[in-house]
C-alpha cells in the first residue's frame, strides 16, 4: 500500500543541522568524475598504491582464524591488538604511549568530529592555522565555535603568535606534516616552541598526522606528541598508507579526555568495524608498512616532481607555489586580482579542475589561491593540465 502525506513535512532543521554545507571539494568532484577531465582536485590517494591482494589475503586468513569474533560487536575503544601495536609504533618514535590512550575511530574525520563534541561549545575559541584541512574547519563548525585563524609564513604557522590568542582557548588544530592544503612541513624548532606555547597555556594542541609517514627525503620530523604527550592529541590515519576505503583512524589522547571521546565514540557508533580492524592488525603486524610505504613516497615523489617542472615551465613568473616535501599537495598563490573560483569555471571549459583555496580559511579568505593534487595524474597529464591553467592565467595578467 502506499500513503499519501495528508499534510506535507515543512523540515525543522536543528540550528547546529542548519549551519552544516556541502563541502566545496565534494561538489567540484562531481563535474570531475568525467573522464576528459584532468583534475588535481581530489584529496584521493593513488589507487595505484592500493595493496589489493594483501587485503585479500588478509580477510581471508582473518574470516577462516577468528570469523565469529570478527563478525560480532566488538569494544567502542577498538580492537585491542591494533591498539597495542599503534601504541608501541608511536612509543618507538619516543612518545612512551600506552594502548589505554589509543582510540580507534572510524577514519580521523570521525575522530575530528568527536573531539569537536566533547571540546566545543558555541562560542568556544579555537585556533587554527591559516588555512587550514577544510574537512576539520567543516567537522569543528557543527559545534559553533568562534574560530581564531593562527598567523603563517612559507614554514606553517608561528608560535611565537599563538601566546597573544590563545588565552582561553579550548584547542588548537595543528598539521606539522605536508599539510592539507599548502603541503607545508612545520620546522622542529616551531614544534617545540608551539608545544612549548601551548603547554604554558595548558591549551590541548592537537597534531593532526595523516601524511606523516609520506616523506620523500628521508625520515620525518619529531612528532609533538612525543614532546608532550600530556598536552598533545595526535591523531593517525590508515588511508594513506593502506587504502581510505576501510575507514580506519586513530585518536591517541591523555586518559581523562581518551575516556569522554570514548563515551561520544559509543554514542555515535557503538565502535568501528571489527572486521576492518583485524584485517589491517593483520597486515600490519609483521611489518608490511616498512616495505609498503617506500613504494607510495617513490611514487608521489615523482608524480610531485613532474608537477614542480611543469609549474617552472608554465606559470608565469607573478605565480608562486610551494615545494612540499612530502605528501599530496601543492598550493599556489596567484596576483592578487586573480579570483580562483572564477579561473575554475574556465578551466572546468577546457576540462581542468583545481580546489580554489578561500574555503579553506577560517576567516579573511584569500581569493587568490589554489590548492592541487598531484597524486592520481599521470605526469604526461599533469604537464598537459597545468600548461592550459597556465595559458588561463597568464591571459588574466
Ligand atoms: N585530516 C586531514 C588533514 C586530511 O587531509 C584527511 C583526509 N583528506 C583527514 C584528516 C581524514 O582522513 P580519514 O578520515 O580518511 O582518516
Amino acid at each position: 500500500m502506499k500513503m499519501e502525506n495528508p499534510t506535507p513535512i515543512q523540515w525543522q532543521f536543528s540550528q547546529r543541522a542548519q549551519k552544516l554545507e556541502s563541502s566545496v571539494i565534494r561538489e567540484i568532484l562531481k563535474v570531475t568524475v568525467r573522464p576528459e577531465v584532468i583534475s588535481f582536485a581530489g584529496g584521493l590517494p593513488s589507487p595505484a598504491t592500493f595493496p589489493v591482494e594483501r587485503m585479500r589475503a588478509a580477510f581471508d586468513s582473518v574470516l577462516s582464524r577468528e570469523g565469529k569474533v570478527a563478525l560480532q560487536y566488538g569494544p567502542s575503544d577498538g580492537y585491542a591488538p591494533l591498539r597495542e601495536w599503534i601504541a608501541n609504533s608511536l612509543s618507538a618514535d619516543g612518545a612512551k604511549i600506552v594502548p589505554e590512550q589509543v582510540l580507534m575511530v572510524s577514519g580521523s574525520q570521525q575522530g575530528l568530529d568527536l573531539l569537536a563534541k566533547v571540546l566545543i561549545d558555541e562560542g568556544s575559541k579555537v585556533l587554527v592555522e591559516t588555512p587550514s584541512y577544510l574537512g576539520a574547519l567543516q567537522a569543528f563548525s557543527v559545534y559553533q565555535p568562534e574560530f581564531v585563524s593562527v598567523p603563517t609564513d612559507e614554514h606553517g604557522l608561528l608560535p611565537d603568535q599563538v601566546a597573544d590568542i590563545g588565552q582561553g582557548a579550548r584547542l588548537l588544530y595543528a598539521l606539522p606534516n605536508f599539510q592539507n592544503p599548502t603541503g607545508r612541513t612545520l620546522p622542529v624548532e616551531r614544534r617545540v616552541a608551539l608545544v612549548e606555547t601551548c603547554a604554558r597555556l595548558g591549551l590541548p594542541l592537537i597534531e593532526d598526522d595523516p601524511y606523516g609517514a609520506l616523506s620523500y627525503r628521508g625520515e620525518p620530523l619529531p612528532k609533538m606528541i612525543g614532546m608532550n604527550p600530556n598536552g598533545v592529541i595526535y591523531m593517525g590515519s590508515f588511508s594513506k598508507v593502506l587504502t581510505p576505503g576501510i575507514r580506519l583512524g586513530y585518536v591517541v589522547a591523555p586518559l581523562p579526555l581518551v575516556r569522554k571521546l570514548e563515551q561520544a565514540k559509543q554514542a555515535a557508533d557503538l565502535h568501528t568495524a571489527q572486521l576492518t580492524q583485524m584485517v589491517v592488525h593483520e597486515v600490519v603486524k609483521d611489518g608490511f608498512l616498512a616495505e609498503h610505504i617506500p613504494t607510495i613516497r617513490k611514487l608521489y615523489a615523482d608524480q610531485c616532481a613532474a608537477m614542480q617542472a611543469a609549474l617552472t615551465e608554465y606559470f608565469p613568473s607573478s605565480v608562486t607555489w610551494t615545494k612540499p616535501e612530502g605528501g599530496m599537495f601543492i598550493w599556489v598563490t596567484l596576483p592578487k586580482h586573480i579570483d580562483s573560483m572564477k579561473l575554475l569555471d574556465e578551466a572546468i571549459a577546457q576540462n581542468v579542475a583545481f580546489v580554489p583555496g578561500a574555503p579553506f580559511y577560517a576567516n579573511a579568505p584569500q581569493q587568490n589561491t589554489l590548492r592541487l593534487s598531484f597524486v592520481t595524474v599521470p605526469p604526461e597529464k599533469i604537464r598537459e593540465g597545468i600548461a592550459k591553467l597556465g595559458k588561463l592565467i597568464a591571459a588574466k595578467i
